[in-house]
């Protein structure tokens, strides 16, 4: 009876299992500056800023990738139960869908800017672009609501909730400050700037403000003090090529402090932008 539970578990798993999505391969972890390391996949994101009183996560990934989340945090020697806050960039089910396991497993607060919140209390229901069943997710309480300037703070650190609404309307790019061998950066991890396919960024009726929402978000960006640029996808900042060439030199100077790359991924993409409004 035993063995035939177990080979129907393991039927059911192996027609369950979905195979990781190239975006979303285990990655090692790395550290970034000292108190922050990479702890997510392949290409999604994942933040871990420890301190003495506990630690920050910031992005959950997938609902696959939340388990590698948890296993990359453990391999640089630190608990998953002394993550004491959750934060996210954007509402999306690449970000957003892991928190669910993510504080059950931490037992952390989750905080999410005002206008991502009912999106993942409704696990991804309400999103203006991505409204197929195929991006929902497991729905999760949302403990604190952000406003644009809001600050979290745990131990030493304190971080700063920047809204940079378009690609999401709560999307958050959040800002602090790392050591690096004694010296202080400014890090930014930048919510996202890509326009999704099935939007008019002139203004659409689930979003009529999103043409205003975009033009201050550049202005915010183009404002913003920046050294070390992270963001919810490495590809936006080429995280993994930087972890390779600090791991190849690491006496050398510090990859990620790349504020020409950042200024340059927020041109690019404010010219989109630009384009898709001169094109209506
Ligand atoms: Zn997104």
């Amino acid at each position: 009876m035993i063995l035939i539970n177990l080979l129907l578990a393991l039927a059911f798993a192996q027609t369950t299992a979905q195979p990781l999505t190239p975006d979303n391969q285990p990655s090692e972890p790395f550290r970034i500056a000292d108190r922050v390391y990479y702890v997510g996949s392949s290409d999604i994101a994942s933040y871990l800023i420890t301190t003495r009183d506990g630690h920050i996560l910031i992005d959950a990934g997938y609902e696959s990738t939340a388990p590698q989340i948890e296993a990359n945090i453990a391999k640089l020697g630190f608990k998953i139960r002394d993550v004491k806050i959750l934060l996210n960039t954007q509402a999306h089910y690449d970000h957003a869908a892991g928190f669910a396991r993510l504080k059950q497993v931490t037992g952390a607060q989750l905080m999410i800017s005002e206008r991502d919140a009912p999106v993942i209390e409704a696990g991804g229901k309400g999103d203006f672009v991505l409204t197929d069943a195929k991006y929902q997710f497991p729905p999760v309480r949302v403990d604190r609501r952000l406003r644009d300037g809001d600050q979290v703070r745990l131990g030493e650190a304190t971080l700063t909730a920047r809204l940079t609404p378009g690609h999401t309307k709560g999307c958050t790019t959040w800002t602090f400050d790392a050591n690096d061998r004694g010296r202080s950066y400014k890090v930014v991890v930048l919510c996202g700037l890509t326009i999704l396919e099935g939007t008019n960024v002139s203004g659409m009726p689930e979003y009529p403000t999103i043409q205003s929402d975009y033009e201050r978000t550049f202005e915010v960006l183009k404002r913003m003090p920046v050294d070390i640029f992270l963001g919810a996808h490495a590809g936006y900042y080429g995280g993994q090529e930087k972890a390779r060439k600090l791991r190849e030199n690491p006496e050398g100077p510090n990859p990620f402090v790349d504020p020409d790359g950042f200024r340059s991924f927020v041109n690019s993409a404010e010219k989109r932008f630009r384009d898709q409004l001169n094109r209506r």
